[in-house]
């Protein structure tokens, strides 16, 4: 049988796994922080209204430039960031891997490095390398927050094209703050000049506000965006970044021709004409988010702060043990190999106390 390295596949990807949550059929399943709330009715018979429409155009291309979803895109960011955007500053992609993808084929490449703060989002460093791109594991402290002078020391000596910033961060949960983000904008600045992306895929079910209105007298800082969490369409896979217009021109040059489907374009336009139920479900989950947090921390284990729709609590001796002892008892958590730390989506509210139960029972099991 002929196996990944009979092929003539390239260097650095030899003896690599891609990337893969297990996809268990499981009771519950709190390990992609997905949204737990399927589509309202109206919006799912909008979307086959939608479809339906785009359908009868299906022998052409979709439109390339995708204008009318980033104008609805962009009126979204302004009404709920106050900054106003339009449609010369907003790109969008197939989920925000693939921006993040285009990102860096348009300003990584061979010969080129970005850097990410790392326990962060694993597929910044995957990307990097599918893309040919050098990877750089800055530091994070103790407490999985960004030591400032550490994290510019860190771009001072590797000077990368790239830096990836991740609020709220994945897997901790845990929020960067703006001084930051603005510290390491200006480091990067000095050291290159690089381009800084800012994944806010979680930023709807933050405390604080998104970073967008830093975007003003700053071309080289992107806003990366999804519709797969806070507007629970995870299936959907439609991702934006807000940035100076003349980012949006430099990622025509390696995006593929009608990367975005007419069906993708019609169901986000759909999605975008229901944003207000959508961000009801957001307020639940943030609620639930921080009973989460408050009733880990009652029954004994530590928690990271969380500012996005998932929690990390610790600490295990063995986590990948603790992880199959919940998962025995039916729930499906996440162990993203951060040593003595798991990760749990919030679900509906009934979700979270079976989960409860589940580590009430592990933590008296273990006295
Ligand atoms: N950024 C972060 C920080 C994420 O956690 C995820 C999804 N897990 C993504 C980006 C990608 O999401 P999508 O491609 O679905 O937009």
């Amino acid at each position: 049988m002929t196996g990944i390295d009979d092929l003539p596949v390239r260097e650095e990807l030899r003896g690599k796994s891609p990337y893969g949550a297990p996809q268990l059929d499981v009771p519950v399943r709190l390990n992609t922080n997905e949204n737990p709330y399927p589509l309202p009715e109206p919006l799912v018979e909008r979307i086959a209204e939608r479809v339906r429409e785009a359908a009868r155009d299906l022998n052409r291309y979709p439109d390339r430039d995708a204008v009318e979803l980033r104008t609805k895109l962009a009126e979204y960011l302004t009404k709920t960031s106050g900054y106003p955007l339009g449609l010369a500053q907003v790109w969008a992609a197939n989920g925000s891997n693939e921006v993040i993808q285009q990102l860096l084929q348009t300003f990584g490449g061979p010969g080129r490095t970005a850097i990410g703060f790392e326990p962060s989002y694993s597929m910044h460093a995957l990307i990097a390398r599918g893309t040919g791109t050098g990877w750089i594991s800055g530091p994070r402290g103790e407490d999985f927050t960004i030591d400032v002078s550490a994290a510019e020391r860190a771009i001072a000596e590797h000077r990368p094209d790239v830096v990836f910033i991740t609020t709220p961060n994945n897997p901790t949960g845990n929020a960067v703050p703006p001084e930051t983000v603005l510290a390491l904008y200006e480091a990067a600045q000095a050291a290159k000049p690089s381009m800084v992306i800012v994944d806010e895929a979680y930023i709807e079910f933050s405390h604080g506000d998104s970073l967008l209105p830093l975007l003003q007298g700053r071309p080289h800082l992107v806003i990366s965006r999804t519709m797969s969490k806070a507007f629970g369409a995870a299936g959907l896979r439609l991702g934006y970044l807000a940035a100076d217009p003349a980012v949006v021109d430099a990622v025509q040059l390696v995006r593929l021709p009608y990367h975005l489907s007419a069906i993708t374009q019609a169901t986000a336009l759909a999605a975008l004409e229901h944003t207000d139920t959508l961000l009801g479900y957001v307020e639940q989950l943030k609620a639930e988010r921080d009973r989460l947090v408050a009733e880990l921390r009652a029954i004994g284990y530590e928690v990271t702060e969380s500012d996005a729709n998932f929690v990390q609590f610790g600490r295990f001796a063995n986590a990948h043990e603790a992880w199959r002892k919940i998962l025995d008892r039916g729930v499906l958590v996440r162990d993203n190999g951060v040593p003595g730390w798991l990760r749990v989506s919030a679900g509906t509210p009934e979700e979270n106390d079976a989960f409860l139960d589940a580590v009430r029972e592990m933590k008296k099991e273990q006295g």
